[in-house]
């Protein structure tokens, strides 16, 4: 049972839907229920079905009518033991979902009218955690897909450091590349080819053992994998891949040919990282590659953002709600999601 598929469980698609969706705490109470039970509370405790007892005060805890046991809809979310209102959580969490550059701690406090930073830092931090977790599968692994993978170096030159790469951090990146059925609009532009999910990582060098390794631990054997002819790939046709390697004999014109989505990539995460953050140390950068990661695989789909981000998502696939509802659960069909 998959949240995405619960036609009763909006996304909202604007602000002024947001602000139908979830005015209040008891709100988005509400909604946490409804994701965990549907339309009716069961207890975990003594199985009764029915409405339970609601506190005012406290709307993320529901009370068994039979048994008197409290049961916490917070738990195993994001928002679990946060001092932080409810709708304040939704509300950031929509924020980040929605806004595809994200934003930086001081725009967020502003945003949520919070009158102290560390509250702030911490939300986002706490959000940001939500970012890791679902990216662990390999990509890759069809049939009528290729996979670009590439290296470069992330960071500027550091004052008094000279034009030397030692204060950069090489990034090793894989992406998926799609094809747009020909005849619409923007099958013009690269071919028709277009980005699917992507994986990034920091890699120490541009040795076999870290660039193939990457690739290993990133993408699906059996895959076409596209590379330039760097010798840290020439093993990769023996470790199960499909391997085409192109000679960009330093011709930028033969990289935009036959590696041009990863090299969009890279742009874009420059750009992002540069924009949005100012730049970033080497310290904190899988971090925010892990976000970038996040965001740029779910950018076509707020709503996977905006439950993973709250650890809605996580609640799913909890024991005691599939053993609530294993082969129970009336499917709806889809209308509202995204995906
Ligand atoms: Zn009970």
């Amino acid at each position: 049972m998959d949240v995405l598929d619960r036609a009763d469980l909006a996304f909202p698609e604007s602000l002024p839907d947001f602000q139908r969706l979830f005015p209040s705490d008891a709100a988005c109470a509400g909604y946490l229920e409804k994701a965990r039970w549907g339309d009716g509370f069961s207890c975990p405790r003594c199985g009764v079905v029915g409405a339970p007892f609601r506190i005012a005060t406290r709307p993320g805890v529901l009370t068994c009518r039979s048994c008197r046991r409290q049961t916490g809809l917070l738990v195993g979310t994001v928002m679990e033991r946060s001092h932080t209102p409810l709708s304040v959580w939704f509300w950031a969490a929509y924020l980040v979902a929605s806004r595809t550059q994200g934003m930086s701690a001081v725009q967020f406090q502003r945003q949520l009218g919070l009158s102290r930073y560390e509250t702030a830092f911490g939300i986002l931090h706490k959000l940001r955690a939500g970012m890791v977790r679902p990216d662990q599968d390999r990509i890759g692994g069809r049939a009528e897909e290729h996979v670009e993978v590439d290296e470069t170096y992330i960071g500027g030159r550091t004052r008094g450091q000279g034009r030397g790469i030692h204060h950069k951090t090489l990034v090793t990146a894989a992406v998926e590349v799609r094809h747009r059925e020909s005849g619409t609009a923007q099958d013009k532009r690269k071919d028709g080819r277009y980005a699917g999910r992507v994986r990034l990582s920091i890699s120490d060098d541009r040795s076999a053992e870290s660039l193939a390794g990457f690739v290993e631990s990133a993408v699906m054997p059996g895959t076409l994998v596209i590379t330039d002819d760097w010798s840290g790939y020439a093993s990769l046709r023996k470790r199960g891949y499909d391997h085409h390697a192109i000679a960009e004999c330093g011709d930028p014109d033969v990289a935009e040919e036959f590696l041009p989505i990863i090299h969009l990539v890279f742009s874009n995460l420059k750009t992002w990282l540069n924009g949005i953050h100012h730049g970033v140390s080497a310290k904190h950068l899988q971090a925010y590659l892990n976000e970038f990661t996040f965001r740029f695989n779910r950018r076509f789909y707020p709503f996977n953002a905006f439950r993973s981000l709250l650890g809605i998502a996580g609640g799913a696939q909890a024991p005691t709600f599939a053993e609530l509802y294993s082969g129970e659960w009336p499917h709806p069909t889809c209308s509202g999601c995204l995906r």
